[in-house]
């Protein structure tokens, strides 16, 4: 209860991207119509655009990222934005420095947008009140991840048409998954009907009270799914013991064949990776071309990650 009243509280900012919770539908709409004009660049010979000649991109990530963080810099660059990745390992805030004072080091400097992923809940939220640019949340502790859920959608929309009227399956890691409620809140706006499925000690206490039906009997919650979402463990915010084994976790709720029949024979597997194959998913599944869509969701993932920074760049 407490975990949701506290994602209720987020304020509204229209000129940083900060959660979905903050969008409203006709703003989630313009960033998905921009994200489907790059689709095509992003394919052609020529890369390139002027679009962010001339603005500065900072890339702020304080927890490990491969897809995200590669993502936002491609994405600036084809933008024409001179984009920095800063590197956390060797900076000050390894001697002890605060978020506010680097941020406060980072503005002096003048950039036009900074893209944070932080370990805290709200980190995006405290930075975006310091600075004096535009601010993209890449992932904030356990409470939203806004591009991923967007790459998500657009990945949806091209392969099925439509998020609205389709039943998608959220699997796994639901409790510290910043993914899982990004996605639900997302997919919920865009009319979509939403199980989630997952052991009773990774479900987070009231999540009904989000729209969505809850079980932890996985054959039962991908009944009929169009969409099967699988999500990665995510042992890093895990403290003490959550599940018997990897092996019994598979066992249950790890994405096999078997269990993907109960879905639609037509249904689409999602993951935002990182991936642990034989855990969370049929390593043979996760390869599948017809089924699987997890390399488009990276794929896309640029378009969208370019789409938020042209928007962005030019609200502040
Ligand atoms: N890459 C996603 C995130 O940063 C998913 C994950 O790490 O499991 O939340």
């Amino acid at each position: 209860m407490a975990i949701i009243k506290k994602f209720k509280a987020v304020k509204k900012n229209p000129n940083h991207l900060l959660g979905i919770q903050d969008l409203s539908f006709p703003e989630v709409s313009k960033i998905l119509d921009e994200a489907k004009t790059f689709i095509k660049l992003n394919k052609s010979s020529s890369k390139k655009i002027d679009l962010l000649r001339g603005k500065t991109q900072i890339n702020l990530f304080f927890e490990p990222s491969t897809r995200t963080q590669s993502s936002f810099e491609l994405a600036g660059k084809r933008l024409g934005a001179d984009v920095m990745s800063m590197n956390i390992v060797n900076s000050a805030i390894k001697k002890g420095e605060t978020l506010i004072d680097t941020a406060m080091t980072l503005n002096a400097m003048h950039p036009d947008i900074i893209v944070i992923r932080h370990q805290d809940s709200g980190a995006p939220n405290l930075l975006s009140q310091k600075v004096n640019c535009a601010v993209i949340n890449a992932g904030d502790g356990r409470r939203e991840h806004p591009t991923q859920a967007l790459l998500d959608a657009l990945t949806i929309i091209n392969r099925k048409g439509t998020v609205q009227g389709l039943k998608i399956a959220i699997c796994g890691d639901i409790l510290h998954s910043r993914v899982a409620r990004s996605n639900i809140y997302l997919m919920n706006m865009m009319g979509a009907e939403i199980n989630i499925v997952a052991p009773k000690t990774l479900l987070p206490h009231s999540i009904e009270k989000l729209g969505v039906k809850v079980f932890t009997d996985m054959k039962k919650g991908l009944d009929n799914c169009d969409i099967v979402m699988m999500l990665r463990l995510q042992n890093e915010r895990m403290q003490g013991s959550f599940l018997p084994s990897a092996r019994e976790y598979y066992e249950y709720f790890g994405l096999t064949p078997d269990k993907l029949k109960m879905a639609k024979k037509d249904a689409l597997i999602m993951h935002p990776g990182p991936m642990n194959r034989g855990v969370e998913i049929d390593t043979n599944l996760a390869d599948d071309i017809n089924r699987s869509a997890i390399r488009e969701q990276v794929e896309l993932g640029v378009a969208v990650r370019m789409a938020c920074l042209k928007i962005y760049c030019q609200s502040i």
